[in-house]
């Protein structure tokens, strides 16, 4: 385990489930769906393949095999060139996310609805650094 806390502007959007314990083989669906990362990343990446804070980063991915803009599957995320820092933030949360919940992830995903801003795991990762929300210093909050 790492320590971030130095970094205040990673602070609010730190990882939610340090601590916290993983479902029950969560940690194999972790791992499978991360082979599947890395083997898709492999064969369709035409980028860079890079490794950031634990998480893999796959470049230059055709768009079909990824939604909006990019999409991630255990410790990997699969992209076109979506990868500023906030966005690699937002993923990292992701990944937490796939490492808490194991193969239940993408299922309770999709049970959490498409709008990403209705949805708990976009909310838990951050609208704002997935690009969802504009960040707008003086904007009041609209009720999310
Ligand atoms: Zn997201």
């Amino acid at each position: 385990m790492t320590h971030a806390a130095s970094d205040p502007a990673a602070a609010p959007t730190g990882d939610p489930y340090r601590g916290r314990k993983p479902l029950p083989l969560a940690w194999l669906g972790y791992a499978y769906a991360t082979a599947v990362g890395l083997a898709w990343g492999s064969i369709l990446s035409t980028g860079r393949i890079e490794r950031r804070d634990g998480l893999w980063i796959f470049r230059g991915m055709p768009n079909w095999a990824f939604g909006r803009g990019g999409s991630c599957v255990g410790a990997c995320y699969l992209t076109d060139t979506n990868i500023s820092e906030a966005v690699i933030r937002h993923e990292r949360v992701h990944r937490s996310q796939w490492r808490h919940y194991g193969l239940l992830m993408p299922l309770l995903y999709f049970r959490a609805g498409r709008d990403p801003l209705r949805n708990r795991f976009e909310i838990e990762a951050g609208l704002e650094d997935g690009g969802y929300l504009r960040r707008v210093p003086d904007a009041e909050s609209e009720g999310v």
